[in-house]
């Protein structure tokens, strides 16, 4: 068992907090995203969870193991704590073949020569690297690399991997692949993962569960579909999708259907607040007509392939976006209806 426990955990850097008052559940076998932008302490949470830092405060288990106490000043050091690691750079062995470099831990373990064969085998079978396993590291592409970290996860059977970015250095097309591939691994392995990234498609379109951190915290641990259609706060309401975020007023909440008035006129909301006092626009939660009580104009508009994005601007000067199949000119008037978007509550 791999699930990972996180209790009141701290990390402070010369007295500056770059964590604060994280305590999280990560069950045995998900995939958990930690996303967020940049500085708000992603790597160094993955750095606690591997045990290249301790907490400052708090405690961490893996599994039914303690790998760290603030109290006790105890951490069991990274190579006892049985995870694997793929970070951003691949840090392969330069001089090491690919199967040399996939073997190597078992070398260390002291296995035979016959079982490291048969262990690093199967992990360049399992990453599509067989074709590749006499070559060097500087013979590979970014992705052949990566895909030879993950071979190296693979042969050391971790109950869980971290990792840092790994898609970061490449391409747009190829991390689409790769993607694909951390999910054949992560099935095949049924290792926890905890997988840090600034890119919220990455984190959608692979995790279980994403951890939204801002400012040291975690503001909401949810799942994807959960974080894009009833968002916690204003935060993720703005960072997880393409949204809006608008004051609202008169908020009626009843069994039956709630509502609210949004720049004078009454719409229809789902909440879970008793007093929500602002709103998640969607593109899709606005569909354009040619009446309607709520007016706006076009403000940008922009080719996406099929349909245009537009930028409207309402007569109360809220920005709204939304999605089109036709084009509208810049300066056009159109009429919006409102479908039944997300309420919340936040101070
Ligand atoms: P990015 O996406 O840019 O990698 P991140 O979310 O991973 O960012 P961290 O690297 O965890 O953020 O940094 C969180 C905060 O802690 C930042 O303000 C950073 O400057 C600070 N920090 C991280 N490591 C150290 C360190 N060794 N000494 C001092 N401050 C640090």
């Amino acid at each position: 068992m791999a699930d990972i426990t996180l209790n009141a955990v701290e990390k402070h850097f010369d007295g500056t907090p770059a964590l604060q008052a994280i305590t999280a559940q990560i069950e045995d076998g998900e995939f958990v995203a930690l996303l967020g932008p940049s500085g708000c302490g992603k790597s160094t949470l993955l750095r606690l969870l591997a045990g290249f830092d301790a907490p400052t405060r708090g405690q961490i288990s893996i599994g039914a193991r303690e790998v760290a106490n603030a109290a006790t000043n105890s951490s069991v050091p990274p190579e006892q704590r049985n995870i694997g690691f793929v970070f951003q750079s691949y840090a392969l062995w330069p001089h090491m073949t690919v199967r040399r470099n996939v073997s190597f831990a078992l070398e260390v373990r002291g296995l035979s020569k016959a079982d490291q064969a048969l262990h690093a085998d199967a992990a360049l079978e399992a990453t599509g690297l067989t074709s590749f396993a006499d070559r060097m590291p500087a013979d590979l592409s970014g992705g052949q690399r990566q895909r030879v970290a993950l071979a190296r996860c693979l042969v050391s059977d971790p109950e869980a991997v971290l990792l840092d970015e790994p898609l970061a250095n490449l391409d747009v097309a190829l991390r689409a692949t790769m993607q694909q591939v951390f999910l054949d691994f992560h099935q095949r392995t049924v290792a926890t993962m905890v997988y840090v990234t600034h890119d919220q498609a990455e984190a959608m379109a692979m995790a279980d569960r994403i951890a939204v951190m801002a400012e040291g915290r975690i503001v909401q641990f949810d799942t994807p579909e959960a974080l894009y259609n009833c968002p916690n706060n204003r935060f993720v309401a703005g960072f997880v999708g393409e949204g809006t975020v608008l004051p609202i007023c008169e908020a009626r909440i009843g069994d039956g259907g709630s509502s609210a008035r949004l720049f004078g006129v009454e719409i229809a909301v789902r909440t879970r607040d008793e007093q929500p006092n602002l709103l998640c626009l969607r593109p899709e939660d606005i569909t354009l007509c040619k009446t309607g009580d709520l007016r706006a104009r076009v403000l940008r508009s922009t080719y996406l392939g099929g349909r245009y994005r537009l930028t409207l601007q309402t007569s109360c000067g809220a920005e709204l976006l939304v999605t089109s199949r036709v084009r509208h000119s810049v300066g056009d008037q159109l009429g919006l209806a409102i479908g039944t978007p997300w309420a919340f509550y936040e101070d």
